[in-house]
C-alpha cells in the first residue's frame, strides 16, 4: 500500500473511533444516572431567579412578615424569613435544583439545602419531617415536596412554620420580594 492511502486509512479509522467514543458520552449524558450531574451543569449556569412561589402550601406572599435582617439573640440576624402554617403542612421546593443536604443539626432541626438556579443554596429549616426517601444527591423540580413545616431545631416551643433561606453570591438576601415578584405575576385560575 502506498504511504498516502495507508495514512488516510488510519486517519478514517480514527475519526471512526473519536465519533463512536463521542456517540457513548452522549448516551451516557441521557441515562438516569447522570441525572444529577445533569442538574448541577444546568444551575451552574442558569440565573438565580427573578420570582419565587412561596414555598408552603397555601400561604401567600402578603401573609409573610418581613422579618429579614431582624435582630436574633444578641449577635445574631434573621438570615431568611418564618413562613407560619398548620404542622405538617407540605414544603415545595421553590426551585428546580439538587438536594445537597439533609440533616437534623443546630438552630434549623430538620433541615433540607437545595442547590439552585445560579448556584444559590436554598435552605428549609426546623421541618417536622422530611419528604419520604429524600436523600442527597436527589435532582428536585420546583414544586416537589420536601418536607412538612414543623417545630424542630430552636423553633421548639413556637408556632409551626418554615424558615426559609437563600445563599446567593454575596450570602443571604431576603426571600420576601421574590414571593412578591412571584405573586404578582401569577393569574389567577
Ligand atoms: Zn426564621
Amino acid at each position: 500500500m502506498r504511504p498516502a492511502a495507508h495514512r488516510l486509512r488510519r486517519l478514517a479509522w480514527t475519526l471512526l473511533w473519536l465519533a463512536a467514543l463521542f456517540a457513548l458520552l452522549a448516551w451516557a449524558w441521557g441515562r438516569p444516572f447522570m441525572a444529577s450531574p445533569r442538574m448541577l451543569w444546568d444551575v451552574s449556569r442558569a440565573p438565580p431567579p427573578a420570582m419565587l412561589p412561596v414555598p408552603v402550601d397555601g400561604v401567600r406572599a402578603k401573609q409573610i412578615a418581613d422579618t429579614f435582617g431582624a435582630p436574633r439573640d444578641a449577635d445574631r440576624t434573621h438570615q431568611g424569613v418564618d413562613i407560619f402554617a398548620t404542622r405538617g403542612t407540605p414544603i415545595r421546593s421553590a426551585t428546580r435544583g439538587v438536594v445537597v443536604a439533609v440533616r437534623d443539626s443546630g438552630l434549623g432541626g430538620r433541615q433540607v439545602w437545595v442547590l439552585g438556579p445560579g448556584r444559590e443554596r436554598h435552605y428549609y429549616a426546623h421541618l417536622d419531617d422530611w419528604a419520604p426517601g429524600l436523600s442527597t444527591g436527589q435532582v428536585i423540580r420546583a414544586g416537589d415536596v420536601l418536607g412538612f413545616v414543623g417545630t424542630s431545631g430552636n423553633a421548639r416551643g413556637t408556632p409551626p412554620h418554615l424558615h426559609y433561606g437563600i445563599y446567593g453570591a454575596q450570602g443571604a438576601y431576603d426571600p420576601l420580594p421574590l414571593f412578591r415578584a412571584g405573586a404578582a405575576s401569577t393569574t389567577v385560575r
